[in-house]
């Protein structure tokens, strides 16, 4: 008899039809003798409601109540889903994170697991009812409700399995496994069979929302066999595994949007030692993960300093290096939201010399401008103007010969 978690994200139980639908599919896998753990995400739009109603009182609600505002989502969802299973005749309960509880750090908004009690779940599990546990959601030591960064029910779900010692980790989700790019924005997108952990973290990281970067850490840290499947067609999915485990190798495995960038530059500031310490450090006491950093070249005993920075920290970074720029008498801060990042990640890149020049030259063929660059062992990013995000992405996958030649234009 195995043991499986399964999750169910938002586009998974959108309606109260799609947690019908749910509840039938965990039927027959008790009924086929499985042991199920479910974990939920929110009702499909359901976070992004939520937030919206919280902006419309201020653009920077403190993280206490938006966690406690979010977490209710995946609440409602899981005891949705629990009253759904039982009115099918089936014994289920809903857990939140309190309740296990799924205790993590005092970072709100994006807090980190730091233990996981299962004993509720194996208690339940022993009395044959299923456990349905509301993902994204934890409790920090001093007791308040903490989320785990968007996406975060995927980490849940891993942290979950890997807790209870799962045979597997099912990811259900609206598309039918991992592809060489989003497939919402890349129709000639390739399905990919097997994936190594580290190319899905890169993937991950990057903006391939399919699964949360925190996940694929948590599954490789304790090896547990994790698989993306369609909620809705059964007939492929993809396995995430050791990279041992993977026959063919291509160079670059795929190509990501991440939308969720910003830039700031300080114009014409001092290049004097301490100085990017000076400005980069209250970012990093904020917990903004600062990514790409450009200096220019000093003129006459200034330059100009540029880095990326996540949009939705877009509001309190300025604050900050607003304070900081007036300090150091910088001549101008400006912020810029009309930017996102394509990335191509493979394993490949590291040894194979002109990858990089073969994606500028895809961007550039399409009159795309970069504004910033970075390389890695495993990725090449470039920041580019919004508008061409998509179309950037398609480039750079077709240039990399990962474009599914059995495709065809049917408009
Ligand atoms: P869920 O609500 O089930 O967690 P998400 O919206 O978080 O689903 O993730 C699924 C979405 O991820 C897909 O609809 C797709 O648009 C997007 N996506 C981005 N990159 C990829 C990729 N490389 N492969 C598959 N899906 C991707
Ligand atoms: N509901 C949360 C979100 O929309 C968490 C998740 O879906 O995994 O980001
Ligand atoms: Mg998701």
């Amino acid at each position: 008899m195995a043991l499986i978690v399964r999750k169910y994200g938002g586009s998974s139980v959108a309606s109260l039809d799609h947690i019908r639908q749910v509840a039938w599919a965990i039927s027959s896998a008790r009924d086929k003798g499985d042991r199920i753990v479910v974990v939920v995400s929110a009702m499909g739009g359901e976070t992004d409601r939520l937030l919206k109603l919280s902006e419309e009182i201020t653009p920077m609600p403190s993280g206490r109540e938006q966690d406690a505002l979010l977490a209710t989502g995946e609440q409602a969802c899981s005891a949705l889903l629990a009253i759904t299973l039982e009115s099918l005749g089936h014994r289920a309960r809903s857990f939140t994170g309190l309740q296990l509880p799924l205790v993590t750090d005092n970072l709100h908004t994006r807090a980190r697991i730091i233990d996981l009690k299962t004993d509720i779940i194996n208690r339940a599990l022993d009395e044959e009812i299923t456990p349905v546990v509301a993902g994204f959601q934890g409790v920090s030591e001093s007791g308040n409700i903490t989320t785990l960064g968007r996406g975060g029910s995927d980490t849940t779900a891993v942290a979950l399995a890997a807790s209870l010692k799962a045979d597997c980790c099912e990811i259900y989700t609206d598309v039918d496994g991992v592809y060489t790019a989003d497939p919402n924005i890349c129709p000639r997108a390739r399905h990919i069979e097997k994936i190594s952990y580290s190319e899905m973290l890169e993937l991950a990281g990057l903006g391939a929302k399919v699964m949360h970067v925190r996940s694929i850490e948590l599954a490789q840290k304790y090896q547990v066999p994790l698989v993306v499947k369609s909620s809705f067609n059964g007939e492929r999915q993809t396995w995430i595994v050791n990279e041992e485990e993977i026959m063919e190798n291509s160079i670059i495995k795929g190509v990501t949007l991440e939308k969720n960038v910003s830039k700031i530059s300080l114009i014409r500031i001092p290049d004097r030692p301490g100085i990017a310490y000076q400005i980069l450090e209250p970012l990093a006491d904020a917990a903004i993960n600062v990514d790409m950093i450009i200096q220019n070249v000093s003129i006459d005993g200034y330059t100009d300093l540029t880095f990326t920075i996540p949009t939705t920290d877009l509001n309190k970074a300025s604050e900050l290096v607003d304070k900081v720029a007036q300090k150091i008498g910088a001549l101008e801060v400006k912020a810029d939201n009309n930017i996102v990042k394509v990335s191509a990640v493979g394993i490949g890149i590291k040894t194979n010399p002109g990858v990089a020049a073969r994606m500028f030259k895809a961007l550039s063929e399409e009159n795309i401008n970069i504004e910033m660059i970075s390389t890695s062992e495993y990725r090449i990013s470039c920041v580019i103007e919004e508008k061409y995000g998509e179309l950037g992405v398609r480039a750079v996958h077709h240039a990399f010969g990962l474009d599914n030649t059995e495709h065809t234009e049917t408009g």
